[in-house]
């Protein structure tokens, strides 16, 4: 039988529940310090304790997963780089060489271009801020350093403070987008290589701390900070307007179109596209997400939208343990994993 593993942080309670619910084997990786939370669950099979989640690369760890199929979330994005992800020998769920597209600010605009994505304007020089902006750094965790302004001027001394503060280096090269004003929303899909379909799982918003806060102080108190952090505290469901799926589902199909074209052997599994839905209720999308996401725990008892596909109650973590079944009685377990 199939073991399925993960790191203990993120999703993975919802992805060994969901793989026990398929009858799978289950194991977590899990640092010393977290081993109270995760010993409370009877779906985890077996728990391999790591002083930190890069000790996945060495031994014991290495060979205590060799024979199970890893799935791969955000915090095996945050605390291993691309290279070392792609050198793990264990078969990883989905497509291990995508992750970098995701880390990557340069290769992950050139993804969202080719899937022909909304993507909010870049703004090449600081001397070409006319409208609100966005100013982000290249892999910040939780938007930290991330500022907005609105001319040339404010960009500066926002920079400025940020370097006084220690937060970013003088030398830190600063990606400058355009500001869109709206609701947020965190677009979650899958998509089977087996099947050969993307499937709409659902929508989550993200609860960022403290740039949410400040909404609710009055204006003339909000200039208390020249720099809100987005860092993600939790998440909410959110239910679109039945008349934004249809494209919704367009531009997923389109985002697998392109990464198989740019990221062989495609995007497989679980995968996200976030952005803003603006005053015309025309989606900007800012970001993706190649693997599963924190926002899909929302719907653990099973995704509304998977009710009405599949006439189940199936979570996201339970989607991928039956894709592993099917590829399994399929004796082709090598296209679902890399
Ligand atoms: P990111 O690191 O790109 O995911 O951005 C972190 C957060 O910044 C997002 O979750 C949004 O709250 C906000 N954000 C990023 N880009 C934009 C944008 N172009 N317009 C509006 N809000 C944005």
């Amino acid at each position: 039988m199939v073991t399925v593993s993960t790191l203990g942080s993120h999703c993975a309670m919802q992805l060994l529940k969901g793989a026990k619910d398929e009858g799978l084997n289950t194991l977590l990786v899990c640092e010393k310090r977290r081993m109270s939370l995760y010993r409370r669950f009877s779906f985890i099979d077996k728990i391999v304790p790591v002083d930190s989640f890069a000790d996945i690369l060495n031994e014991p760890c290495a060979s205590e997963i060799q024979n199970t199929i890893l799935i791969p979330h955000g915090t095996l994005i945050s605390q291993l780089g691309s290279e070392d992800i792609e050198g793990i020998k264990v078969p990883m769920f989905g497509n291990k060489y995508i992750l970098k597209w995701e880390s990557d600010r340069d290769l992950k605009e050139q993804m969202m271009r080719e899937a022909d994505l909304p993507v909010p304007d870049t703004v090449n020089s600081p001397d070409d801020i006319d409208d609100m902006v966005i100013v982000k750094r290249q892999g910040a965790a939780g938007g930290k350093g991330y500022f907005m302004a609105s001319n040339t001027q404010e960009y500066h001394t926002r920079r400025q403070s940020l370097i006084a503060d220690g937060v970013l280096s003088a030398s830190e090269p600063l990606y400058i987008q355009r500001y869109i004003s709206g609701v947020l929303a965190y677009l979650q899909f899958f998509y089977s290589p087996i099947r050969d379909e993307v499937e709409f799982f659902g929508c989550d918003q993200r609860h960022e701390s403290d740039i949410e806060g400040i909404s609710r102080i009055p204006a003339s108190n909000q200039v208390i900070s020249n720099t809100p952090s987005f860092n993600v505290i939790g998440n909410s469901p959110l239910v679109l307007r039945e008349s934004l799926l249809d494209e919704a589902y367009k531009m997923a199909e389109r985002f697998v179109d392109a990464a198989r074209r740019l990221a062989s052997p495609g995007m497989n599994g679980p995968f996200c596209i976030e952005g803003v839905y603006d005053a015309d209720a025309r989606f900007s999308a800012f970001e993706f997400s190649a693997r599963i996401v924190a926002g899909t725990n929302i719907y653990m008892n099973g995704s509304p939208y998977y009710d009405l596909l599949f006439n189940e109650s199936i979570s996201m973590g339970r989607r991928i343990g039956r894709e592993i079944n099917s590829a399994a009685e399929a004796g082709r377990l090598d296209i679902i994993t890399t």
